[in-house]
C-alpha cells in the first residue's frame, strides 16, 4: 500500500485560486475525508491527484512515485497513476453487463482473460455482487450501482481510492448503512483512501482523519473527536456540528485558558484564547455541552427559555440572558421559564470576533 503526498498544491483556474496551498500526507491504508462546502475545492483536488485536472504548482507523490511536480510536462498521465475512482454519478456504462464494465479497466492493462476472470470475481464477491455479473446497470437499484462503481475502482487493486460523494445519489437510511459497509470493506483492503463530502456527519462516521476546507484552504486537519472537539477557527466550529457564538470581550489569555466578559455582563473562563487578540471575541460552545445546573458559581448563566422544539432523542431550547440568544440542547423536557445553565471551561473555545462564523 502506499502513502499520499500533497506538497504546496496550487490549483488555479484564470483569477479563481480553487486550492490554495494544500499540504496534506495521507498515511498507507488511512480514510481520510475532504471536508467543506460546496465549492471550497475539494473535486479540484481530488481530480488533481487522479489527473483529471492540472495544478498550477505543488507536488503529488504516492510513496516515492511523483505523479506531479509543479512541471506539467512531467505530469503523469491518469491512466498511468493506478489509482481508483468513484464519482457520485457512478458513471457505469450502460450498455455494458456489470462483469463487463469490470472487465474494461482490466483490458485497458492488457490483462489477459483468465486473470481478469478471477479479478471480477473477486472485486464482485467484495462488494456482495456477485449473483449480479450478467445484469445491466437499469436493472439495478442506486445502491446496487454504487457498489459495482465500487467494485470497477478496486478491480485493478490499486494502492489508492479516490471517491467523490459517492452516497450522495442513496436516500438517507441506504446511505448510512452503505457508509458503514464501505468504511468495513477499506478496512479489510487497508487501501489509502481519499473521501470527498460536504456531509459532516458522514465524514465524522467514516474517517480516520478530516481536512476541513473552506475557500480553496485547509482549516483544519485532525481525527474527527479533535475536530469537533476542538475546533482550530470558528468557521470549523460551526462547520461541524453547530456551535453558538457568544460575544463578548477578552479579559485575559493564559497558556490553558483564556476569561471573556459576555455581552450579557457574565464573566466566563474558558479552554482556550486566540494568542495575540484583544477586544471583541466570540466564545464558541455546542449547543449539546451546555449543562443544566442548580447552583450559581463560575460560568453559569441565568436564561430564559423562549422557545422549545422536540427533535426526538432530545430537546433545543432557544435561551436569552440579556442581549445573548443561543441554544442549549438536553434529553430532560423543560416546562419553566429560567434554567441556570453552565458552560463548562473544556468544551468552550475563544476566537476573534471578525472571523467569526456567525
Ligand atoms: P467542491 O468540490 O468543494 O464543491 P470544486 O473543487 O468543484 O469545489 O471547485 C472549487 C472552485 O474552483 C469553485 O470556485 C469552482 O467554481 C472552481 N472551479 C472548479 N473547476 C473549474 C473549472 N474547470 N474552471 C473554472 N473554475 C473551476
Amino acid at each position: 500500500m502506499a502513502d499520499l503526498i500533497l506538497e504546496n498544491l496550487t490549483i488555479k483556474y484564470g483569477a479563481v485560486t480553487a486550492v490554495d496551498n494544500l499540504n496534506i500526507h495521507v498515511a498507507s491504508g488511512e480514510f481520510l475525508t475532504l471536508l467543506g462546502p460546496s465549492g471550497c475545492g475539494k473535486s479540484t483536488s481530488l481530480f488533481a491527484v487522479a489527473g483529471l485536472n492540472h495544478a498550477t504548482s505543488g507536488t503529488i507523490r504516492i510513496g516515492d512515485r511523483v505523479l506531479f511536480d509543479g512541471d506539467a510536462a512531467h505530469t503523469v498521465p491518469p491512466e498511468k497513476r493506478n489509482i481508483g475512482l468513484v464519482f457520485q454519478s457512478y458513471a457505469l456504462w450502460p450498455h455494458k453487463t456489470v462483469a463487463e464494465n469490470l472487465a474494461f479497466p482490466l483490458i485497458l492493462r492488457k490483462i489477459g482473460r483468465a486473470e481478469r476472470d478471477e479479478r471480477i470475481k473477486d472485486a464482485l464477491g467484495l462488494v456482495e455482487m456477485l449473483p449480479y455479473a450478467d445484469r445491466y446497470p437499469f436493472e439495478l437499484s442506486g445502491g446496487q450501482q454504487q457498489r459495482v462503481a465500487l467494485a470497477r475502482a478496486l478491480v485493478y487493486r490499486p494502492p489508492l481510492l479516490l471517491l467523490d460523494e459517492p452516497l450522495s445519489n442513496l436516500d438517507a437510511k441506504l446511505r448510512e448503512r452503505a457508509r458503514v459497509w464501505l468504511r468495513e470493506l477499506q478496512e479489510r483492503l487497508s487501501v489509502t483512501t481519499i473521501y470527498v463530502t460536504h456531509d459532516q456527519a458522514e465524514a465524522l462516521a467514516v474517517s480516520d482523519r478530516i481536512a476541513v476546507m473552506s475557500m480553496g484552504r485547509m482549516r483544519q486537519l485532525g481525527t474527527p473527536r479533535e475536530i469537533y472537539d476542538h475546533p482550530a477557527d470558528s468557521f470549523v466550529a460551526d462547520f461541524i456540528g453547530s456551535s453558538n457564538f457568544l460575544h463578548g470581550t477578552l479579559i485575559e489569555v493564559g497558556t490553558d485558558h483564556a476569561r471573556v466578559r459576555l455581552a450579557d455582563g457574565r464573566e466566563v473562563t474558558t479552554q482556550s484564547g486566540p494568542a495575540g487578540a484583544d477586544g471583541a471575541v466570540v466564545v464558541a460552545v455546542r449547543p449539546e455541552k451546555i449543562e443544566l445546573t442548580d447552583q450559581e458559581g463560575p460560568n453559569t448563566l441565568r436564561v430564559s427559555i423562549e422557545q422549545r422544539t422536540y427533535l426526538g432523542s432530545v430537546w433545543q431550547y432557544a435561551v436569552r440572558s440579556g442581549p445573548l440568544a443561543f441554544r442549549i440542547q438536553t434529553p430532560s423536557e423543560l416546562l419553566q421559564k429560567e434554567v441556570l445553565v453552565r458552560i463548562p471551561q473544556e468544551h468552550s473555545a475563544v476566537f476573534p470576533e471578525q472571523a467569526s462564523a456567525s
